[in-house]
Parts: C-alpha cells; structure tokens; sequence
C-alpha cells in the first residue's frame, strides 16, 4: 500500500477506516500546554535538541510555582490538559513527582487533567527508585495520577534505540512498563515519531508492534505521530514533507484498526495538519507551549480560531474534548 497505492486511495481507505470509529464531518480538539518540568537528562539521545547534562548551567527544574503559574494560564487561555514531559534527572527523586502531581490534583480537582509522565521517564524513575513498574505504577496512582502517555516511543525497534539512543529502554522494556501502567489502572497512549532514519521496515514493525500489543491489552487510548523536527540536534537530518506525513497517517489508521482515536500533530506540522483530517484523523491538540519541539525546530501559533478555521474549511465541525470528563476508548474488548 505504501509503495503502490495513490494518494487518493490511501485517502479512501482511511476515511473508510475512521467512520467504523466516527462521524462524518467531525473532529475533536483540546487546548493544552506541555510543561517541561526539566531539561536535565542522562539518556543523550542523538536526536534531542532539548536536554542538557547534569552540572550544566543551562540546566534547570522548574519549582512547583513556576509549574502552577504554567497551569493557571493554560485555563486562562481555555485549556484543561497539561502534559508533563522532562529528561532523566538524576537529582529528582520519586517523591518529587508524587508530590508534585499530588499538590495539582488538590489545587485543581476535575479542573484540569495532566498527562503525568511519558513511558520513557516513568522507567527511569522506577528504576532509580529500585521500584518495580508495577509498584511505580501505583505509587503514581495514589498520588492522583490518572495518566502515563507512551511518549519516548520514537520508534520502537531495537536497531532504531541502539542507532540513536542506547542509553533510553529497549522495546521489549517499553512494553513492560507500559503493561504495567495499564493493569495498574491508569490510562495510557501510543506515540510514533518518524522522519529520522528510519527504514520503512521499522516503521511498520513499529506499528505492527503496538496493533499486537492493543489487541492483548485494549489499553491504549489514542495513537499520535509528530514528525522528527532536526534544527539544532546532534543528528541533524531534513524535515519530511507534509505529503509524507499524511500518507503515514493514513497507512497508521488502517493498520492500527484496533485504536478508535488516530491524532494528527498540530505542533510539528503546524495548520497542515489539519489535512490529517482527512487521512483518517479525527483529533488534534493545539498547544501553547513545548520546549522540546521548540527547541528543535517547532513553531506554536496561538491563533486557535484561524486554526480551527482550517478544519471548517475542510468540512470538519471541530468539538472541543475535555479530557477529564470525556470516555478514554470504545471497548473494543467486548467484540
Ligand atoms: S529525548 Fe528525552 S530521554 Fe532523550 S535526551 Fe531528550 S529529554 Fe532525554
């Protein structure tokens, strides 16, 4: 299909896909903010402009006024979901989460929801913490997380971690905690990032790894693929086309025919992509804030209407979903 079939036919067939899943016409959207609560990192992966060494002066950790402040105006600016995302600090120790993501379910209630921690910085604290993921996943649990996204996924072969980040998880790892996330109770995401190196092989192993995955846990709320944004990092590279994005949107929502919500990435590909729409998305963010992306190319524009705009243009009624309040997934599990 990736090689040989046309635009157009990769269109059909996704819009075919979404509307086992959704509507006709409509899409779903959130405001939300991504804080980096840190840039100290140990895991140098080749491809991150953002991280800086322990002991470096550019390095820092946000104190939980300056992460309040963040949050107080996400819902100034009508959002409700904050995504916590930072490095591997070795300095910050289990408790500083757990009471930091403790203090915002107080403070905010229902308000707003987080999005805790990726997948990748939960294994590093777990195993800093010499916790297993399961009693991590509960620790995280009673301090009143709710979320743990599959962010630090990349792409997930193990020729791909040990080519760019050999100090990250391996897959086999990434699974494991992930399992651990969902019996735990908590919810939880796919991520994709593609526009490295990466062959066409890896990138369908790596969908062919989270559809067997869904289909054994029915765990995984959303699937959301950005693009590999290369300014400044030590790999380098060139961006992918907005082209090539949309088909792999389009092959992802016909593979993954298990996960009801397929995202399109409004911070790496800006109003482009809201053509995701109609290549099988049904639903975006749009962010005020990510350090990560930033720093390594991403622009963030904060002119939602024009935005949203875009998506009527297309033929799209965009919804706002509240994350706190909405249902996380169909259950696909009962047939
Ligand atoms: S991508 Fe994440 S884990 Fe890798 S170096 Fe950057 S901050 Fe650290």
């Amino acid at each position: 299909m990736w090689l040989h079939a046309s635009d157009a036919e990769m269109r059909r067939m996704a819009t075919e896909a979404r509307s086992r899943f959704h509507k006709a016409h409509t899409c779903t959207y959130m405001v939300m903010r991504i804080i980096n609560y840190t840039n100290v990192c140990v895991a140098q992966c080749d491809y991150c402009a953002f991280y800086r060494l322990p002991g470096h002066s550019e390095g820092y950790v946000l104190s939980r006024e300056a992460v309040f402040a963040k949050l107080d105006e996400l819902l100034e600016l009508g959002g409700d979901l904050a995504a916590f995302n930072g490095g591997f600090n070795p300095h910050l120790p289990l408790s500083y989460y757990c009471d930091l993501f403790a203090a915002i379910r107080e403070r905010y209630g229902d308000a707003l929801e987080f999005y805790a921690l990726t997948i990748a910085e939960f294994m590093y604290l777990a195993d800093h913490a010499k916790l297993s993921y399961a009693v991590a996943a509960q620790r995280f649990q009673e301090a009143g997380v709710r979320w743990i996204t599959g962010g630090g996924s990349e792409i997930l072969t193990e020729d791909f971690r040990a080519r760019h980040s050999k100090f990250k998880y391996t897959v086999a790892e990434y699974f494991e905690a992930q399992r651990a996330i969902i019996d735990a109770g908590l919810k939880t995401t796919a991520t994709m990032v593609i526009g490295f190196d990466e062959t066409l092989e890896e990138r369908l192993e790596h969908l062919e790894r989270t559809r067997q995955f869904q289909d054994e846990t029915y765990g995984l709320a959303s699937f959301l693929c950005w693009t590999y944004k290369p300014y400044f990092t030590q790999v380098g590279g060139i961006e992918i086309s907005t082209a090539e994005y949309l088909r792999h949107l389009a092959l992802s929502r016909i593979y993954l025919d298990n996960i009801p919500r397929i995202r399109t990435s409004v911070l790496t590909r800006n109003e482009d992509a809201l053509r995701g729409l109609l290549y099988g998305a049904d639903d975006f963010d749009l962010p005020i804030e990510d350090e990560v992306t930033q720093k390594a190319g991403a622009t963030i524009d904060l002119e939602f209407g024009k935005i949203l705009n875009v998506a009527r243009d297309l033929g799209f009624e965009p919804q706002y979903r509240h994350v706190a309040l909405a249902p996380v997934v169909a259950d696909l599990s009962a047939g």
